[in-house]
């Protein structure tokens, strides 16, 4: 690149009315005015930050000053004009509200206002940011305007227009600036790279305006940033390397593997992210992203600019495999993860975390679905597309039930959610034989999950703390939310492990039981532990009747996280 580069931002800075992009409204009511000699003696431009507020200030002054004007075409040719564009006019004068906030300054500007242009025909004071001016300074500036000498003109501008007095707005012709549309971005872009002779590809330009949120200036900063580690072509691949974004196809990586419930690949994608670079941040970020575009594309919305993505980059296969439902339960996840971020011990275990907790979201059944559901197999049955067999016997291990209790009583109240749960269900414990899965056995299940390839089923099977058993049902309970869904969502492998070592195929289900001390000792245990630190321990006795007095006390952590495939039983049968 040349030594005496030039920022695009300031290249492209447009010399007339015609060249300001995205400003339509504006640049039409300013020219007619202008036109028509209907001059104002102060404007107030107010938006977003980047989008042409100062760019028109100048072009408005310029249209003022021109010795073949005023006029709505300045000539940019005569010495006002050129001035102007260079910043240099004596007559036209800038100044940043930010930093000149006090009373003095404003007092310096009133007398000054007293002494006539030097060469133009009007003295024109462009003041920036201009809500940043003390209470005080406004007053002192208010008079000014109410009375200013014939050739004074104020341009105020603005990105809080909330914050400028009701008492300085009114004096003031308004005008209100637009974020600048995607597309619009994207072919300035387009043409800035032309000028400069570099390559761009289409997605790379596209995601510099979507980062750069409909500011034209905070796109042409990005794109210089990027044209300089680019080299003489810029692509997406160079921009996710070098400025470690994760990216759509990165996220959907990551996504693909949880919804295969590929525990470990889910894993160790997010450590490839983390050891390019990428922030926990970003990675939330463009999940959020990632979320939203598959939720709108779902809705049926196909442009890109609202999508945020191209079309082409829209992982179908993830769009199919959930429900609108369930990805807008995805993006709420990843929103939450993102407000609670920054009281986070560590960013990057809540970000594994919340991975290997989407592998559930293809079970998760709303309400609104459900009631879908229900509504398809009515139809089904009568339409006949759905046929009602007679139920399975079942052998059983306490005798005097009929049929229909059979039917009607193993199901705990959370697989009634889920119709199709019914036909997965494992078949009851089928002897009488003393089979018990004991804390002892877990190790051997343990082995015979790691023979089995299932590395993190074995681990977690480890972090069961306690068996409960009933009626031939055995519950296994941890406290560690991790462990509770990574064994949910394998849980053919458990059974296989389990029938694999016992040659058994006993009905277990899965218990997350919510950390107890915080639960259930008073606050005054509770800052005597703060105080001392370590845990409260409980006796055998206490225990014991705790556990009896209450046997239902323990449920798990969420309801609606457990109508996945084990269950717990009913209590009360
Ligand atoms: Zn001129």
């Amino acid at each position: 690149m040349a030594a005496s580069y030039e920022v695009t931002a300031t290249r492209k800075r447009p010399q007339d009315f015609d060249r300001l992009v995205g400003q339509e409204f504006v640049v039409s009511t300013l020219e007619n005015a202008i036109s028509e000699n209907r001059i104002a003696h102060a404007y107030l431009f107010s938006g977003p930050r980047g989008v042409g507020k100062t760019s028109s200030a100048r072009l408005l002054a310029k249209a003022l000053n021109c010795e073949k004007g005023p006029t709505a075409h300045p000539c940019g040719t005569c010495d006002s004009c050129r001035a102007i564009a260079q910043g240099k006019a004596v007559d036209v004068i800038e100044i940043d509200g930010a930093s000149n906030t006090s009373v003095n300054d404003i007092r310096a500007i009133k007398e000054e206002v007293m002494y006539p242009p030097q060469s133009s025909r009007y003295k024109i004071y462009i003041i920036d940011e201009v809500h940043m001016l003390s209470t005080s300074a406004f007053n002192a500036l208010l008079k000014t305007i109410e009375e200013p000498p014939e050739y004074i003109i104020f341009i105020f501008a603005t990105t809080e227009l909330q914050k400028v007095p009701a008492t300085i707005r009114s004096r003031c012709q308004q005008f209100r600036f637009n974020l600048i549309s995607q597309d619009l971005i994207i072919s300035c872009l387009r043409s800035a790279a032309e000028d400069l002779s570099i390559e761009a590809d289409e997605d790379a330009l596209f995601w510099i305006a979507k980062e750069s949120t409909g500011s034209m200036r905070d796109a042409y900063t990005l794109f210089d940033q990027v044209a300089a580690f680019s080299g003489n072509h810029i692509t997406l691949d160079k921009i996710r390397e070098k400025l470690s974004i994760a990216g759509f196809s990165a996220i959907a990586g990551i996504i693909r593997k949880t919804l295969m419930k590929d525990s470990a690949g889910t894993i160790e994608a997010i450590s490839s992210l983390f050891s390019s670079g990428v922030s926990a941040d970003r990675i939330i970020k463009d999940s959020a992203e990632f979320f939203r575009t598959l939720m709108l594309y779902k809705a049926g919305i196909k442009r890109p600019d609202i999508l945020g993505s191209a079309l082409s980059d829209i992982p179908d296969d993830i769009a199919a495999m959930l429900s609108e439902e369930q990805i807008e339960a995805g993006l709420k996840a990843v929103l939450d993860l993102y407000r609670d971020l920054r009281y986070s011990l560590s960013p990057r275990f809540e970000i594994e975390l919340l991975f290997l907790r989407m592998s559930a979201l293809p079970d998760l059944v709303t309400p609104s679905s459900l009631v879908r559901k229900l509504e398809e197999m009515k139809k089904g049955v009568a339409e006949g597309s759905i046929v009602v067999s007679e139920p399975k016997a079942r052998v059983r291990i306490e005798a005097p039930k009929t049929e229909t209790e059979e039917k009607a009583t193993p199901a705990p109240p959370e697989v009634k959610d889920d119709p199709e749960e019914e036909e997965e269900e494992t078949p009851p414990f089928q002897s009488e034989e003393a089979f018990s899965l004991t804390m002892d056995s877990l190790g051997e299940i343990a082995s015979a999950l790691l023979k089995m390839g299932k590395a993190a089923s074995s681990r977690f099977i480890m972090s069961i703390e306690r068996i409960e058993e009933k009626d031939g049902a055995f519950t296994l309970i941890t406290s560690k939310p991790l462990a509770y869904n990574g064994l949910r969502n394998d849980s053919k492998s458990i059974e296989k492990a389990v029938a694999a070592v016992f040659g058994e195929n006993p009905r277990i289900f899965l218990r997350l039981e919510e950390n107890r001390e915080e639960e259930e000792f008073s606050e005054q245990m509770k800052s005597l532990k703060a105080f001392f630190g370590g845990s409260i321990i409980r006796t055998k006795k206490e225990e014991k009747e705790t556990k009896e007095s209450n046997v239902s006390q323990y449920k798990p952590v969420r309801a609606d996280e457990d109508n996945g495939l084990y269950p717990e039983p009913d209590e009360d049968d």
